[in-house]
């Protein structure tokens, strides 16, 4: 089934909000077999409404529209659909009680202007609203289908959920997209695409895409199925690139690194503490993301100035005067001071210059030193960053939760 979506809403129009729902509807509804191959965002106008409907109706079999059920004179969907269609719009007695008992529920007396919402496009099966008052439709049209559903993401997930998928399902005759994703580090996407393009090019049916972020680069497989089963194709593709990617890979699950190394430790019942300057709390934030961290975390101390340094984290003064606070000597001391003053098995530590002043010829902006130390091996390795300061900060996260991984691993094949 060919799907468009068109999100309603004038503030989608502004530079402060965007349109998140047509995103999880995408996804549900790649998953129940239709393709979506429109999206359109219109203000509430009641003329652009109907006139996106009216293209809509010409090229889509089914249509969402997300927003503008409210009961303000800026929701306009229902009657722009109501016009477009040529179909009365008539106040439905029973569902006006339902909102009036809604309201009554949460302690409030309905206003007038509320009335509106228990309006009901002639023809249209109106869908439950658990969460709301703006009650949400299906319409059928010469052989279309035209959906109605609030803006509110919770209301419009259930609603989409409960009423909406299964009609969708009935319809699509059982096609569905099955999906993969894998998370890959410490690789460019240049050389990951030379890498993989002679083994995904054998496998036309499945789509690959490979999207670059600043944390990890995710590759993705897509193919259109019938059935319960994965295709032969997409598991021998998805066999081959796991192979051909090896340590590089370092999720097929979607997970972020953060809850690969949470695994590693819990697996190997060590923990872990953090020291941090340039980041500042960065690291420990990201960490600290994944549910039951205080298992394997410890803590970190933010030793933003060279007090912190020596204080907290034990660093002798005589190492920073030689070598300076962003040096492998300094990362080094940093990595081993956290981890005995947190009793930690691990300790990991990040120093750099994030900009955009504070760098020189031999030091430039950008230049970040990880450290690493387990009490047996202490080591530390620098890279150059690009971009500003910000961004510096969290590819330095990124990159001290990589290399932990890497020594994790290692550590995991070192001592079995
Ligand atoms: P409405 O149904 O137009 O009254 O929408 C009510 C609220 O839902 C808006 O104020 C937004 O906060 C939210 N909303 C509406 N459309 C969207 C959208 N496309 N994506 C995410 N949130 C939305
Ligand atoms: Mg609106």
């Amino acid at each position: 089934m060919k799907a468009e979506i068109i999100a309603v809403g004038s503030e989608l129009l502004t530079p402060d909000n965007v349109d998140t729902n047509s995103l999880l509807l995408t996804h549900q509804l790649n998953e129940a077999g239709c393709q979506v191959h429109l999206k359109t965002v219109v203000g509430d106008d009641r003329d652009d409404i109907a006139r996106v409907l009216r293209e809509a109706l010409e090229r889509s079999e089914l249509i969402i529209f997300s927003g503008g059920l409210g009961p303000t004179e800026d929701d306009l969907t229902r009657n722009a659909v109501a016009a477009v269609l040529h179909r009365r719009l008539a106040i439905d007695e029973g569902l006006l009680e339902i909102i009036r008992q809604r309201f009554i529920a949460r302690g409030f007396r309905m206003a007038k202007i509320n009335e509106k919402q228990a309006e009901v496009i002639e023809g249209a099966e109106v869908l439950d609203n658990p969460f709301g008052t703006a009650p949400a439709m299906w319409i059928e049209e010469k052989g279309r289908c035209i959906v109605l559903l609030p803006g509110p993401p919770r209301e419009l997930q259930t609603i989409f959920e409960m009423s909406v998928l299964p009609r969708i399902r009935l319809r699509s005759g059982g096609m569905r997209l099955v999906y993969k994703s894998f998370h890959v580090t410490g690789i460019t996407e240049s050389e990951l695409d030379s890498q993989i393009a002679p083994i995904y090019t054998d496998y036309p049916q499945v789509r690959t895409t490979i999207l670059a972020g600043t944390r990890h680069i995710a590759i993705r497989l897509y193919r259109w199925a019938t059935g319960e089963e994965e295709p032969p194709d997409i598991i021998e593709l998805s066999d081959r690139l796991q192979a051909a990617l090896g340590n590089s890979l370092f999720s097929t699950k979607g997970e972020f690194m953060e809850e690969v190394i949470g695994s590693q430790l819990r697996q190997h019942g060590r923990t872990l503490a953090v020291a941090e300057s340039c980041t500042a709390g960065m690291l420990g934030m990201h960490i600290t993301r994944v549910p039951g961290s205080s298992d394997y975390f410890k803590g970190g101390i933010l030793c933003y100035s060279n007090e912190a340094k020596i204080e907290l984290c034990n660093v002798p003064p005589e190492l920073i005067q030689k070598h300076g606070a962003v040096s492998a000597e300094v990362a080094e001391a940093l990595a081993c001071g956290v981890r005995n003053a947190l009793h930690s098995s691990i300790g990991l530590s990040i120093t750099g210059i994030a900009g955009p002043g504070g760098g020189t010829a031999e030091k430039p902006v950008g230049l970040v030193y990880i450290g690493i130390s387990d009490g047996k091996h202490t080591e530390s390795r620098h890279r150059i960053m690009p971009g500003e300061r910000e961004s510096i900060r969290e590819r330095s996260t990124y990159l001290a939760l990589s290399w932990l991984r890497r020594f994790l691993m290692r550590d995991t094949v070192s001592n079995p």
